[in-house]
């Protein structure tokens, strides 16, 4: 379970971590080892092989996986990635965090997660489309509104998230846009869905202001990642007063002590598929200072395992909300709270997006909709009674914010298979 990161530094995979964490729930939570039995394995893995016809005529087979960690408090929920880096071990591990995820804010769901080894950037779209469409063929029969629903991950959006719904649809004949979230509004899509992970991840920064009486206005932020969830954060930290001083992505880091303009990025990002492209004032830097330049506020929205024992000792955050799935290995957050680091946990922080997906299916079932304010409104209502309830048990059990939530978590959901019983 060990491997190199970017800087050469040794780490430990993200199941390695996510593990550690539970049992580090377990412990206080004094749970059995039956119960830690059943909470460590993901219920069902189902690994394909993907052929797709590409455009010079030749078959290229690629991996895929969906992990379905738990369906003990309902059907599995979580996002497909497309990343050269999958693996099923990265996909085990986001599965069972979105089983935490979604019981930490308390919707009615387990967690899932799907991945496709694959670097989208080198595909056309009619190859992305081919592989979406015979991945999507190959799932489908853990897939349904009822079982299993996906939404978008790391490279999937909302078009991927259409192509997925048809295929699903043209196998069973007839249209069922509930077996996905994410997806377009035109199809049965969601005001609001787009932007509601960063909306979520900036209602708990709100709430976290609140209680620690720290500003908003004028704080200097850094964003490392600019894609769906760090972009959009940008511009609401922005909005809210904040000083975006450094943002990244995979190509490299952009910096500006006076702040940088944060629609400006998105926009020219957007048109080329890089921040990197952005001519406005800006000083290059590689995009792992990013996470080291000083700020108040450090959001990670990209890989996970970014911030390790090798790079914790020089982050000089004040406040992490981790944007991104599983960003901080366990050796970096026992040195950022020695430090005194108030760490906002992924699956507290980042959870606005699957929260709205519940909102999506709950509207598609019901075939009616929502307005924007009503979903913006409603997620406000869920991240800010969600983020109380883990600072309470922080406070209370005199432990961090993850500690926190994950004794929230994994408690509900070993409470479910208690209730439940073992079958037969
Ligand atoms: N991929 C997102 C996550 O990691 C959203 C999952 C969903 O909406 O089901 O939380």
């Amino acid at each position: 379970m060990l491997g190199i990161n970017g800087s050469g530094q040794e780490k430990k995979s993200m199941l390695a971590v996510s593990l550690e964490v539970l049992h580090k729930a377990a412990d206080r939570l004094g749970l059995d080892q039956s119960m830690r039995n059943i909470l460590s394995k993901p219920q069902r893995i189902l690994s394909v092989a993907v052929p797709v016809r590409m455009d010079d005529g030749s078959i290229q087979v690629f991996d895929g996986y969906r992990v379905q960690h738990s369906l003990a408090r309902g059907p599995a929920k979580g996002g497909i990635r497309y990343h050269p880096e999958v693996t099923m071990d990265e996909v085990i591990a986001l599965a069972m965090s979105m089983t935490w995820k979604c019981a930490v804010v308390n919707i009615p769901y387990g967690g899932a997660k799907g991945g496709v080894v694959v670097d989208p950037t080198k595909l056309s779209i009619g190859e992305l489309e081919r592989l979406t469409r015979r991945f999507t063929s190959e799932i489908s029969i853990i897939l349904g509104p009822e079982k299993d629903i996906p939404a978008p991950d790391m490279n999937t959006n909302a078009q991927v998230m259409a192509w997925l719904m048809d295929t699903y649809s043209m196998h069973k004949g007839y249209s069922i846009p509930s077996v996905v979230t994410g997806k377009p509004i035109e199809i049965g899509g969601s005001l609001g869905r787009l932007d509601a992970t960063s909306r979520g991840l900036v209602y708990t920064i709100l709430e976290l202001v609140k209680k620690t009486g720290m500003k908003l206005e004028g704080a200097r932020v850094a964003v490392q990642g600019y894609g769906n969830v760090g972009s959009h954060a940008a511009v609401f930290l922005q909005e809210l007063g904040c000083r975006i001083v450094a943002v990244s992505d995979v190509y490299g880091g952009l910096c500006n002590d006076n702040g940088l303009d944060c629609k400006a990025i998105k926009q020219v990002a957007a048109e080329t598929g890089t921040i990197m492209e952005y001519k406005g004032a800006a000083e290059e830097i590689p995009r792992e200072e990013v996470l080291e330049v000083p700020v108040d506020i450090l959001v990670p929205a990209a890989l996970g395992n970014q911030i390790h024992g090798g790079n914790a000792h020089r982050i000089e955050a004040k406040v992490i909300a981790e944007g991104a799935n599983g960003p901080t290995t366990t050796e970096a957050d026992r040195i950022l709270q020695d430090k005194g680091t108030i760490i906002i946990p992924d699956i507290l922080a980042n959870a606005g997006g699957v929260t709205v997906s519940y909102f999506e299916w709950v509207q598609g079932i019901q075939s009616l909709s929502w307005s924007e304010s009503q979903v913006a409104a409603e997620l406000e209502r869920r991240m800010v009674s969600s983020f109380n309830d883990v600072y309470e048990r922080a406070q209370r059990e005199d432990v961090d914010m993850r500690t926190a939530a994950y004794l929230i978590a994994v408690e509900r959901v070993a409470q479910a298979i208690k209730l439940r019983g073992i079958y037969p």
